[in-house]
């Protein structure tokens, strides 16, 4: 009797087999329905072995074969299962995460055929005889009714389920033998087919490279198989349009295309800006999708009948018909890694999936990430600069106000204000950039300092007035804003520090003659807010812009020429070392919503630091040389990407189990040190992590750290094997190379 084994949709490093009935004929990758516990489950064969550690009597029988051939491509399987392996994930979650909902669901992925009515031969005599009145025989005699049927269908053939035409007659008219059903499958062109030989790209809307950026595309078309490149230009450079035309060489070649961009990147008028350059099929994968929508993209880029896919992280488990050629946009952002479930980095999977393909990979940025630029230093990516803006090419100008010597109202300073005054008069938008929504961060008692804070966090509750709540940003609890101290009781409580909602009130008040727009996710929840927010500003019809990250990026706004920051000051004293990173990275893309038109731009920076030394370089000699300098120090430190990090995370209602167990790995990582005789691996921890509390959780870490990337792979596939906390009831996670410490 034949074995399969099975990968099931759980957490857990372990396999199932069963007995496969003999009419059967599974492949690898395939589909099946098993019994499990008591219930049936979808699962994928993932192996043929040629005999079981179950006993042969209790092996069960697999129910259904759902597919005929894999449900993967090989060269998706073979990614995910490298990837199972790297990120140390059982590969029953990687291969069932990389599918649709619906396919996990078990539905057919093939879609679905539709039924139509149509006229017989027969149908078509009866309908000409009863029009011209020629009826010899009763039985071919029609109602008026009929005849309005029949002479429908005469035209067109119509779908069965649409209410026009009534059932009752069709019915009769099919009894008769008039008509008939007919099935049909959609028809399943590629992209080229489709387009038969129209151009793949509107010519008249190519731009003219400049020579910056037609040596960049020649760079890139001169490469054979497999490359990367890092794009590393500034905002407006024109980095899409290089990839815009990069793209178009590949779909001249018939090959289809992925892009990816980050959450908060794929905004319609990205979408609209391929939409407007292509003549081909674009799908789009975003977070608006629907589970049905998501079955028909993954369908049609399968088989090839879409030409270009443009996704979020996810997409990047999309199968191509033939791929050509991987964007990633912003390939310094932190949404490409997936944080929860099994951790990918999409970026990292997105360089080996090139690889492996044998196809060229773009990763672009003006912020590129550290490790990208190292990868550029030792030669494995290929640099490609563009330095100036494509359009405007007057260099921003960067000013510090120091906040020490200012005299400050709600967060504005003096100085800030009276700059934000002449921009407006001059018919100018400002954009203030305030990473914090809600009204305040804090809300204390004045006569005893209590604070409002969440239990679940240990963290304070940010006071929202417009929605007269007290809500946390950790975990998203909220109770009603307290009339008293919970401490002392005393009803004199106040607010302190700065939130959008509150920002949004002083500048309103500042400039009353002026339009204030804010936007955040609580100014956004609504469906079409955000879009009618976005039409206001670039209309002119509202000229003071206050954002969150949400407006970092993607956005263009042609007339804002003052961007101000303001209260960044926390991040610059982060204990994560990947903080300044991410807050150069902030600060440079943020300054780049400023004087993308003919005019030029300003960008202004609060702070109570000025004379701090990531702020001097990054403000004086820009972000290359804030990277230079933190790659050094990184190296200096061994940090990442000079070494590999593997991050265990226990969590726990009780901050002690959680400890616990992780000096239990910690003995166990020091005992396989010692018997495998290993050499250079730092083991930091246990600690707790940065917000030791979250959602009634207390989290801990413990870091696993090497020089060589192999020999932590090594590492941790002992560990996989050795299954030393395989009974332990505490949660906990791995993380390999991870971002948020
Ligand atoms: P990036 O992606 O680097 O931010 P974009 O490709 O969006 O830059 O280009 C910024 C602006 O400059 C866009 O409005 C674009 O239309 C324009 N642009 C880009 N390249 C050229 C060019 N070669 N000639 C004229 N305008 C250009
Ligand atoms: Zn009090
Ligand atoms: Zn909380």
């Amino acid at each position: 009797m034949k074995l399969v084994r099975i990968a099931l949709a759980v957490p857990l490093f372990q396999f199932f087999d069963y007995l496969c009935p003999l009419e059967f004929t599974p492949q690898l990758g395939c589909r099946v329905i098993v019994p499990f516990g008591h219930q049936q489950r979808v699962g994928i064969v993932v192996d043929f072995p040629e005999n079981s550690d179950i006993d042969s009597k209790q092996l069960k029988f697999i129910t259904a074969l759902l597919d005929e051939e894999s449900i993967f491509n090989d060269k998706l399987w073979k990614l995910l299962i490298w990837a199972a392996n790297y990120y140390q994930a059982p590969l029953g979650e990687v291969l069932f995460q990389a599918l649709p909902v619906k396919l996990r669901q078990g539905e057919s992925p093939i879609e679905k055929s539709k039924i139509f009515f149509q006229l017989t031969s027969l149908g078509h005599e009866a309908l000409n005889m009863n029009q011209m009145g020629v009826i010899h025989n009763n039985a071919l005699k029609c109602t008026q009714k009929q005849i309005e049927v029949l002479s429908t269908l005469a035209k067109e053939e119509v779908e069965k389920g649409n209410n026009r035409l009534s059932p009752s007659i069709l019915s009769t008219l099919q009894k008769k033998g008039y008509v008939e059903i007919k099935e049909k499958y959609p028809k399943q062109l590629t992209w080229q087919q489709r387009l038969a030989d129209k151009n793949v790209a509107h010519f008249e809307d190519r731009l003219k490279l400049n020579q910056e950026q037609a040596l960049a595309l020649s760079q890139l078309v001169f490469q054979q198989g497999f490359t990367s490149s890092l794009i590393d230009g500034v905002t407006g450079a024109g980095k899409t349009e290089v990839y815009l035309q990069f793209i178009e060489q590949i779909l001249n070649k018939g090959r289809q295309v992925l892009v990816l961009v980050p959450e908060i990147g794929l905004t319609p008028q990205t979408v609209q800006r391929f939409n407007a350059r292509f003549a081909v099929e674009i799908d789009v994968l975003h977070s608006n999708l629907n589970e049905s929508e998501r079955l028909k993209v993954w369908y049609r880029a399968k088989t090839g009948q879409s030409a270009v896919v443009i996704g979020t992280r996810s997409a990047i488990f999309t199968q191509f018909y033939d791929l050509g050629l991987i964007v990633i946009d912003e390939e310094h952002d932190a949404s490409f890694k997936q944080q929860d479930n099994w951790r990918y980095h999409a970026r990292d999977l997105a360089v080996m999936y090139a690889k492996q393909l044998d196809i060229p990979i773009l990763l672009g940025s003006a912020t590129p990430s550290l490790e990208s630029l190292h990868n550029v230093k030792n030669g494995k990516y290929q640099h490609i600069v563009l330095s100036k803006r494509a359009i405007n090419n007057t260099a921003l100008r960067h000013f510090i106000i120091d906040m020490k010597q200012q005299r400050v109202k709600q967060g504005l300073s003096r100085a800030l204000i009276e700059r934000i005054q002449t921009h407006l008069e001059q018919g100018n938008q400002v954009l203030l950039f305030l990473n914090r929504r809600g009204f305040a961060p804090v809300l204390l008692c004045h006569e005893c300092g209590w604070i409002a804070q969440c239990q679940h966090c240990e963290k304070p509750y940010t006071y929202h007035q417009k929605k007269r709540s007290l809500r946390c940003h950790h975990c998203s609890s909220q109770k009603p804003i307290p009339r008293q101290c919970g401490h002392c009781g005393s009803t004199h409580l106040i607010t302190t520090g700065l939130g959008t909602e509150q920002l949004e009130e002083a500048l309103t008040e500042c400039f009353p003659h002026h339009h204030v727009t804010r936007i955040d996710r609580d100014s956004t929840t609504r469906k079409g807010v955000l879009e009618k927010h976005l039409q206001n500003i670039r209309q002119g019809k509202s000229q003071i812009l206050i954002g969150t990250q949400m407006l970092a990026k993607g956005h263009h706004f042609p007339n804002v020429t003052l961007v101000a920051l303001l209260n960044i000051d926390n991040s610059l004293f982060s204990l994560d070392f990947r903080a300044e990173e991410r807050l150069a990275q902030l600060y440079v893309q943020v300054a780049g919503r400023a004087g993308r038109a003919e005019k030029y731009g300003e960008v202004i920076l609060q702070t109570h630091y000025p004379e701090h030394p990531l702020l001097r370089t990054l403000l004086s000699q820009g972000y290359a040389q804030f990277a230079e300098q933190a790659l050094l120090l990184r190296q200096n430190m061994g940090l990442p990407p000079f070494c590999s990090q593997a991050l265990f995370k226990a969590q726990s209602r009780s901050s002690e189990q959680a400890e616990n167990l992780l000096k239990q790995l910690l003995d166990y990582f020091n005992q396989l040190v010692q018997q495998k005789s290993i050499l250079g691996l730092q083991i930091l921890g246990p600690i707790p992590a940065l917000f030791v509390k979250k959602a009634g959780y207390y989290r801990w870490h413990l870091l696993l750290q090497h020089q060589s990337r192999q020999q932590l792979q090594q590492i941790l596939t002992y560990f996989r094997q050795d299954e030393p906390l395989k009974k332990e009831k505490v949660r906990w996670f791995l993380d390999v190379d991870p971002i948020d410490l």
